[in-house]
């Protein structure tokens, strides 16, 4: 449930609430409004039941909140969640372009990718360095020295970076190395990695699950900020379906349809969504022109060569070349990039 203060609770009326949220085991999670402050109360509701918080000094009101997920939905905040990451904004205004290979495969590799990312309009850099594959012999991602090419390239070219954590044992480790843990679309339910990087407060980018709904993305979110860290972006990256021209159906429809149950960033991811260059630009502005907070783009400076998902990676030209139409699209849509 949330718990709105009158605008002019005092401190005392503030810390009245939280104790009894707590002494009834329920996490409070605070969000502080313009005027006012939000208290949500996070667990068993049902401890609750007898509290007349209605009663309580300095609370306006109590509102149950009726979906499954509480603190990512939109009834719990009205505002748009905005993350900041290495002087990096994403959830306003601007249209933010996440760009590297699939996977690290060297150091002079990903400078250079990474060089001519940023130069083309891209301010996050991705790339694998521990990699989810479908089969155990393809190549599994450079592990701990690809981490060490990751922070090189970080502090080489000033952007923050994200990379996809598998493995819980791995946390510890990688905060060392990374602005933003990406939880990928096979993790997308592994609840105990979700509830480890809950408890940090690094930003997560959580990808849907190639069968997950809606529904199941946002619980996984949920699972991620009941923990406390609410610093997380959505991520449609395609979905299974009948279809084979492509690897998989990129689902639009998510992306409005996120925008009103959730206050949290969603972000696009084409090349995943499609597995084929050739449209993965078209993708990519439908996705801005859908309302997506920014994209996650594959690139490679020799795609025919690349260890992994190389068939979906634009060369540099190509991904310079769509940057510069999403700045069309965007400013069609009053925003920016
Ligand atoms: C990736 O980003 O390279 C990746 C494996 O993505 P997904 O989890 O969406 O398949
Ligand atoms: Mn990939």
């Amino acid at each position: 449930m949330i718990i709105v203060m009158k605008p002019d609770a005092s401190k005392k009326d503030i810390e009245n609430v939280l104790k009894t949220i707590k002494d009834r085991k329920l996490r409070p999670h605070i969000s502080k409004g313009k005027e006012r402050m939000i208290i949500g109360a996070i667990g068993d509701e049902r401890n609750l039941a007898n509290v007349p918080l209605t009663t309580f000094a300095g609370v306006e009101k109590v509102l149950p909140i009726l979906s499954p997920y509480k603190v990512v939905s939109r009834e719990f905040r009205k505002e748009d969640t905005l993350i900041r990451v290495g002087g990096v904004t994403i959830g306003g205004r601007r249209i933010v372009v996440m760009a590297g290979p699939c996977s690290i495969e060297g150091r002079e590799m990903l400078m250079q990718i990474g060089r001519d990312v940023k130069s083309s309009g891209a301010s996050v850099l991705r790339g694998g360095a521990y990699k989810p594959r479908t089969s155990p012999y393809s190549f599994q991602g450079m592990g701990k020295e690809g981490l060490e090419i990751l922070r090189a390239a970080k502090r080489a070219l000033r952007m923050p970076v994200v990379t996809e954590i598998m493995d819980t044992r791995d946390i510890g480790l990688m905060t060392d190395y990374t602005d933003i843990f990406q939880v990928g679309a096979r993790n997308m339910q592994n609840f105990a990695l979700l509830k480890e990087l809950g408890s940090t407060n690094r930003p997560i980018l959580l990808k849907r699950g190639l069968s997950a709904t809606i529904k199941e993305l946002l619980m996984s979110a949920e699972y991620i900020a009941s923990k406390g860290n609410d610093r997380i972006i959505l991520c449609e990256r395609g979905i299974r379906t009948f279809e084979t021209e492509t690897r998989n159906t990129l689902d639009l429809n998510a992306i409005p349809v996120l925008k009103k149950l959730t206050h949290l960033p969603v972000i696009v991811d084409p090349s995943h969504g499609t597995g084929r260059r050739d449209i993965v630009a078209t993708m990519s502005l439908a996705a801005v022109a859908a309302g997506a907070d920014g994209i996650i783009v594959e690139v490679h400076q020799q795609p025919e060569k690349a260890l992994s998902d190389g068939e979906q990676s634009l060369r540099p030209d190509e991904f310079k070349r769509m940057v510069r139409d999403i700045g069309r699209v965007a400013k069609a849509i009053g925003r920016t990039i």
